[in-house]
């Protein structure tokens, strides 16, 4: 660039003039790339992705689409994997909207039901988006701490509610905790909620839930017309770069949805993928099993080191480290292995293949 042209950029920059409240906005923090360990190893878990490449199916898939899906178009409407999700979950296909991301559904709801000033309301700690796309909506996040167990105080984000309140997220499992609510707390806050209020349960980790006491978000959704549900293809499916999520709602809110969805947003690959991933549901199911009993063996470790974590449904494990938690987390990272730490409050380290968590294991055993 000429200094000329450089002079004139920077001048046209200082004179933008930003929506008020812009500057609180933190950029989202994504999960740290690894570090380069000892023996010449990098081991990302810093972002509960799944830790395997894609299934032969959906790598196939995607070869034969190529390139003519490129250069054209998606379809908007995703008819195909809209009606197998449909079939799958017994809803109608009205009922579901799909996003580039359960994150691009997410905002589409805040964008969908708030007006600047409303009120947006979750628990805290939970997934950093919903502070980032509530600002940006010009709503107000309302965050109500977890309790002592790192579990949703449901009681206390009832209390929570005001006239403002159009939008509640509960997210089970809870990112970053992994912790659960039990399907009787949820109906008994579901009873306290007004009809105005929509509650989305974030089950972006459902798949790795094995409590038997859980609810079912589908089926909280089939007894109230206010809770709408996101899932993701990014975590348990393994298409977190290809961008496919989708939420099921009441035909209202999924039109309301619609409206506020950004065009084209799901790629024709993402779409593809997401129907390949379904049809070879019986293949991810046993990398999901093996990630749960991997989270078992991680979880063990932690408890025969002395070290403090909360139980864990999701595919990854919340280490309640306190102040403790950027020397836990720089262990990690001395050994090439990232993971998200809070600092002053915990350490987050998703689930590995086997042998990834072996590396895990072995610096737990050496902060014991
Ligand atoms: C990862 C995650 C998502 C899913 O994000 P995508 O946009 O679908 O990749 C949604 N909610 C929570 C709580 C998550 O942790």
């Amino acid at each position: 660039m000429t200094p000329h042209a450089q002079q004139t950029t920077e001048a046209a920059r200082a004179a933008q003039t930003f929506r008020p409240g812009l500057e609180q906005i933190a950029a989202y923090r994504a999960g740290k790339p690894a570090p380069v360990g000892p023996d010449g190893r990098s081991i990302k878990l810093s972002s509960n992705e799944n830790p395997y490449p894609p299934l032969p199916a959906v790598e196939r898939r995607l070869a034969e689409i190529l390139p003519a899906a490129i250069a054209r178009y998606p379809s908007i409407a995703a008819p195909e994997v809209t009606a197998v999700l449909a079939a799958r979950f017994g809803v109608s296909p009205e009922n579901l909207v799909l996003g580039a991301g359960s994150v691009e559904v997410a905002a589409q709801l805040i964008h969908a039901l708030t007006a600047p000033g409303d009120e947006v309301l979750y628990a805290w700690r939970s997934f950093e988006a919903y502070p980032i796309l509530t600002r940006v909506a010009g709503a107000v996040p309302v965050e109500v701490p977890l309790d002592a167990a790192a579990r949703h105080d449901l009681p206390a984000m009832a209390a929570a509610i005001t006239e403002r309140t159009r939008l509640v997220f509960v997210c089970n499992p809870n990112n970053p905790t992994g912790t659960v609510v039990t399907a009787a707390e949820l109906e008994a806050f579901l009873a306290e909620v007004p009809q105005h209020v929509l509650v989305v349960i974030d089950e972006a980790y459902v798949h790795f839930d094995r409590d038997p006491d859980s609810p079912s978000g589908i089926e909280a959704f089939r007894r109230h017309s206010n809770v709408a549900v996101l899932h993701t293809f990014s975590k348990a499916y393994g298409l977190a770069g290809l961008r496919i999520g989708y939420a099921i709602a009441s035909r209202e809110v999924a039109e309301a949805l619609r409206k506020a969805a950004i065009p084209f947003a799901v790629s024709r690959l993402a779409q593809e993928a997401a129907l390949a991933s379904l049809e070879a549901e019986a293949e991810l199911q046993l990398r999901i099993d093996e990630m749960t009993r991997e989270r078992q063996r991680v979880c063990e470790a932690l408890a025969a080191a002395g070290l403090g974590f909360a139980p864990s449904q999701a595919n990854f494990v919340w280490m309640t480290a306190g102040a403790e938690s950027a020397r836990i987390a720089a262990a990690f990272e001395a050994r090439g292995i990232s993971v998200r730490c809070f600092a002053g409050e915990g350490v987050r380290v998703s689930i590995g293949t086997p042998e990834e968590n072996d590396a895990v294991l072995d610096v737990i055993a050496g902060l014991a």
